[in-house]
Parts: structure tokens; sequence; C-alpha cells
């Protein structure tokens, strides 16, 4: 199983992080150890003095693909949920300065947290947008529309595919809107997304520890 993620995906985060808007999806990758389910507890590790949240939709792939077409990339996912990539983000400012990868500060372990899937379809909107948004103790602090991807998910189906074979159970982290923030000891996410409905429905709960 593969964790993909996708950087700046939303020209509001990347702007946020004095970041250029790419011209092609920017890809990384976590290990499979990265993944941290069943609302199990973060403990914040002792590398980092800041700590990200960013709440992303994360899309699970449902078959097997190389070089997916673009007319058949929806097929490759009917899932999604809501994950968040932790990043230790005086550690990656310090990479990036050296152009050194990223791992160290996106891939370390329970470093991907994802949430409870839902059949895409019931979430979402007659115009193909999924709303989702992210809470820290209660408060909104960020708040995502699908339809401000810079690469939409078919997009990154046909562009992932060219690289790296999709195999069933894939993970794609789609990127973050703006809001990214530190969190502390003691911080509770809860992640939403709205339904077909209208209604809010709670998919991801991490409290760190
Ligand atoms: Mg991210």
């Amino acid at each position: 199983m593969k964790i993909i993620c996708i950087g700046r995906n939303y020209a509001d985060h990347a702007k946020e992080l004095n970041n250029p808007v790419p011209e092609r999806p920017v890809v990384f990758m976590k290990p499979p150890s990265a993944l941290l389910v069943n609302e199990k507890p973060f403990y914040y590790p002792d590398f980092t003095k800041d700590l990200h949240y960013e709440c992303e939709v994360v899309l699970k792939i449902c078959k097997n693909g190389k070089a997916v077409q673009p007319e058949f990339a929806h097929t490759y996912y009917n899932e999604i949920a809501l994950g968040i990539d932790f990043t230790a983000r005086d550690l990656q400012s310090e990479l990036k300065k050296k152009g050194q990868p990223w791992e160290l500060a996106k891939g370390f372990d329970n470093s991907a947290v994802l949430g409870k899937f839902l059949p895409i379809e019931d979430v979402r909107q007659p115009d193909g947008d999924i709303e989702f948004f992210l809470r820290k103790n209660g408060d909104e602090v960020q708040h995502g529309h699908t339809r401000d991807l810079l690469f939409p998910f078919d997009e990154l189906i046909v562009f992932i595919s060219r690289y790296f074979k999709l195999l069933q159970g894939d993970l794609i982290f789609t990127g973050t809107p703006a809001g990214v923030g530190p969190v502390q000891i003691g911080d509770l996410l809860e992640g939403f997304v709205l339904t077909k409905e209208g209604k809010a429905e709670k998919l991801l709960h991490c409290e760190v520890k």
C-alpha cells in the first residue's frame, strides 16, 4: 500500500506558505508505517517544536491501474475520507532551504491520520464539489471545497499513474486548503464533510497527546 500525497494543491494554501503555485502536481509519499487509523491518539514527536495539521480529502484507489487515461480516471476511486497530513514545519523549512527531500518532516510514524470512508456519491454536491472543514478544540480552522483544487482528482490519477502503478488500497492525500497551523499536546482535531443532504458528518477524530 502506498500513501501518495499532493502538496500545494490549493492556491490559497500555497500563498499562505509563500510557495509558488505549481505547474504540475507536487507529489511526495509517506510510508505505510505513517498511517494512523481507528481514532488512535497521535503522540507529539520529540524532533519538532512546530507540528502543523493539514486537513485533506483522501481518495482510496479501488482497482489497479497504470497510465490511466483521463476518461477512465473517475473509475479508480469511489470512496473518500478526511486525513491529516501532519507536518513538522520547522524541520520541513530547514530541509527545503537545503534542497533536501521532505520525508523526515512529512513521513514519520503516524503522520498520516486517516478517518472513516464514505462513498463519494454521498458527499458530492450536484456541481461535483466536496465541502469539508476542520475544527481544532471546537473552533473551525480550515474550510475547503474540492472545486478549488489546482489539480482535481481525475488529473491526479492520470498524472500519478504515469509514474507509479496504482494498486487497490493505495491512498491519495489530495492537498490542504488554507488555514494550516500548529497543534499542541491536548488539542483535539475533528474533520467534517458535508453530505449530499447538506448535513455535516464527522469523519475524523484525532487527539494530540
Ligand atoms: Mg499536505
